[in-house]
């Protein structure tokens, strides 16, 4: 895109944010994820023109927005009241007001407030305007040193042992860069769950505290991870992206043998020893082959 397009774009914004037929827009707000100078010149125009902020906390946002001298009136709008707020806002937007929806930081909707309002402002034939910004997931990627062309965003795991695992044994064998958000406290337990199901190996990269002063990113294996967080408390303080490096060895070829092997060892063992003789003989994860035998078993 040339200057002259990005100036012209730039003129169009303008033109939506003064005119009274595009205040009716939704704004969906990007602000900073720890530094304050990550917030955009964009971002503080349109929280300063709006009608209406829905913050998820009123308080947390009220200082980002007295820090820029922002003083629009706010609305909580959080998962807890999304149900009443969603059509109040709504309602106030074909009424001709503008609303914008920011969260405590970062990126609405990802792993935050917002899909409900943006769905029914969708259905409402509310227009909906992205003022992008900072958001953790894609900061750790750009920086975890892992491939970046395919990726799965997975966000907060379960927080109870046997979920996460479940789920965690779902991803096991995926080939794309897996990105995990993660609060400190469970930081070592995921961590273990991780290196067990995907194994000690697979490259990681720990993403700690971004954009703040003790921002941390460490790339190493999923085992060594381990040992580098349990011998460093301060590793399971702050806000934590966990990006994990592909299934590599996850080869369609050897996927198919191992299929082939599976369904004969299951004609004279339990799903239990097929999946344990077959993680003996391919030195596949146990886990992964079980899971594998299940989804076999339904599509028989
Ligand atoms: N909507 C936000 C975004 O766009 O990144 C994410 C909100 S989610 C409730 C909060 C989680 O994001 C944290 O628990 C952490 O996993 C991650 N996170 C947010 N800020 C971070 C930072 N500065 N460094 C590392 N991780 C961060």
């Amino acid at each position: 895109m040339s200057q002259q397009d990005d100036l012209q774009q730039g003129a169009q914004y303008q033109t939506h944010c003064n005119n009274s037929v595009a205040k009716a827009y939704l704004y969906i707000v990007a602000t900073p994820i720890g530094n304050m100078g990550d917030i955009t010149a964009r971002a503080i125009e349109t929280l300063k023109q709006v009608d209406i902020i829905a913050c998820e906390d009123t308080r947390t946002s009220g200082k980002l927005l007295s820090n820029f001298g922002i003083s629009t009136q706010t609305w909580a709008y959080h998962e807890h009241n999304s149900e009443i707020q969603t059509p109040k806002i709504i309602e106030m937007i074909q009424r001709g007001h503008s609303v914008a929806l920011i969260s405590d930081a970062g990126t609405p909707l990802i792993s935050d407030p917002g899909y409900q309002l943006v769905q029914s402002a969708h259905t409402a034939g509310v227009g909906v305007v992205p003022v992008v910004g900072a958001s953790a997931a894609i900061a750790a990627l750009s920086v975890a040193g892992l491939p970046s062309d395919k990726f799965c965003f997975v966000g907060f795991l379960p927080a109870k042992t046997h979920g996460r695992v479940k789920q965690l044994e779902q991803y096991a064998d995926r080939t794309e860069t897996l990105i995990f958000y993660e609060a400190p406290h469970r930081i070592l337990v995921s961590l273990k769950d991780m290196a067990n199901v995907f194994g000690d190996n697979r490259p990681a990269t720990l993403c700690r505290e971004l954009t703040k002063t003790f921002e941390t990113v460490k790339k190493s294996t999923l085992g060594e991870l381990v040992q580098f967080v349990e011998s460093d408390n301060n590793q399971q303080k702050g806000e934590i992206v966990l990006v994990i490096g592909g299934d590599v060895n996850n080869d369609s070829d050897d996927n198919s043998i191992h299929d082939k092997l599976l369904l004969r060892l299951i004609e004279d063992l339990s799903v239990k020893k097929a999946a344990a003789l077959a993680s003996d003989i391919t030195g596949v994860k146990k886990n992964a082959l079980y899971q594998r035998l299940l989804e076999l078993q339904k599509t028989e």
